[in-house]
């Protein structure tokens, strides 16, 4: 009997076991029914997501785009309100060191200089600061070129998503103008302009003129600038004495002499004039010297962040990167001068000159297209 009862009891636990199993058996599959509910739904509601924005070109690089575009967004605004006030800074930061020179220098050099090194100074002072205003005029009033809107038969590379209009060859679009450029170089504060086609030639002048003018005050003051530095000094040190007489005198006594409002103006004068021109000089010099390297290479700022990507991506190939646009380092900057004729070297670039840029900005013949031209290899 024990032995009936214990099977049975055996038989029971088994079939109990059995149930239990079934029972987990069940309850995973519903769990994994569930899971597979949930990865649908994730599935379809991503794709539905995807399809919203989807577009081909999207990559790393929009995404980040997309993100930076409010901060983006507040700089173009900040660079388009202050345009105006970097204009005025430039008039009236270049208006006092002409006022400085004409009052504080010119005296000086006329007073103690050679009738040879008078003319000179004459002569250069003045050719340098007509170069300066004139590019500068020229650089802020002269449109850098737009596509044109009618004329629709131009050949284009590709589409501006802001504009949405086609871009011809070397057009780029300037979020802070908000419109396309024909061979944008970039957005300068300094102009409140962009510097494209129309006006490259000017910007550069510009730049160098000024960096010119720049380094010729500076070399032409040094000497007045250690004196009116060493006389600073010395001021200092009077005032300072005179101040602890006044504290200790006990009696009526004679100040001890100082200097004058004028030799006071005047030393402060060439110290700000000599300290301004040689930032000025280091500063617009190095960026003038970065643009000349562009300009020998035939690459504007913006094509040279396209180039650079592009050389290392066809490098990767084992392929070698030519840069369609460069035509020879000396062809290059005829090309950008609108040299034809050696005369013009004098004429167009030595003077004041309003001729037109090469070609219409619209249409560019590749370097390596005409057979007459020799390839060059972007550097
Ligand atoms: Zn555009
Ligand atoms: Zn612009």
């Amino acid at each position: 009997m024990v032995g009936i009862r214990s099977r049975r009891h055996f038989f029971a636990s088994i079939m109990r076991l059995f149930l239990k199993c079934l029972h987990l058996g069940r309850w995973q599959r519903r769990r994994f029914k569930l899971m597979k509910r949930v990865e649908e739904f994730y599935r379809y509601g991503r794709l539905c997501l995807l399809s919203l924005v989807y577009n081909s070109f999207t990559n790393s690089d929009v995404v980040i785009d997309s993100l930076f575009e409010p901060i983006y967004w507040l700089v173009d605004h900040m660079t388009r309100w202050f345009g105006v006030v970097f204009v005025a800074l430039v008039i009236v930061l270049t208006s006092s060191i002409v006022l400085i020179v004409y009052i504080c220098v010119l005296p000086l050099i006329l007073q103690t200089y050679t009738a040879g090194w008078i003319s000179w100074h004459l002569s250069y002072g003045h050719w340098n600061l007509l170069m300066i205003v004139f590019h500068y005029f020229k650089a802020i009033t002269t449109d850098p070129g737009y596509p044109p809107k009618a004329k629709l038969d131009i050949p284009t590379v590709s589409i501006c998503r802001k504009c949405i209009f086609p871009k011809p060859a070397r057009t780029h679009h300037c979020s802070i103008c908000n419109r396309c450029i024909l061979k944008m170089d970039h957005h300068c504060p300094w102009l409140n302009n962009c510097v494209g086609h129309n006006n490259h030639r000017y910007f550069f002048s510009f730049c160098l003129f000024m960096t010119m003018g720049c380094i010729y005050c500076s070399i032409s003051s040094r000497e007045m600038f250690r004196e009116a530095y060493l006389a600073i000094e010395k001021m200092k040190l009077l005032e300072k004495e005179r101040l602890q007489f006044t504290v200790n005198q006990t009696y009526y006594q004679t100040p001890a002499p100082t200097f004058s409002f004028r030799e006071k103006m005047f030393h402060k004068c060439i110290v700000y004039l000599w300290l301004l021109c040689s930032s000025v000089a280091v500063a617009l010099g190095a960026l003038t010297l970065w643009h000349a390297v562009l300009i020998t290479r035939g690459e504007t700022s913006v094509e040279r962040h396209i180039n650079k990507k592009e050389r290392r991506r066809l490098q990767k190939k084992g392929k070698v990167f030519r840069n369609p646009y460069s035509y020879g380092r000396c062809n290059n900057w005829r090309i950008f001068f609108g040299v034809e004729t050696r005369l013009h070297w004098i004429t167009r670039v030595l003077l004041p000159s309003s001729h037109l840029p090469h070609g219409d900005g619209l249409i560019w013949n590749a370097s390596y297209a005409t057979e007459s031209r020799p390839t060059v290899l972007a550097i």
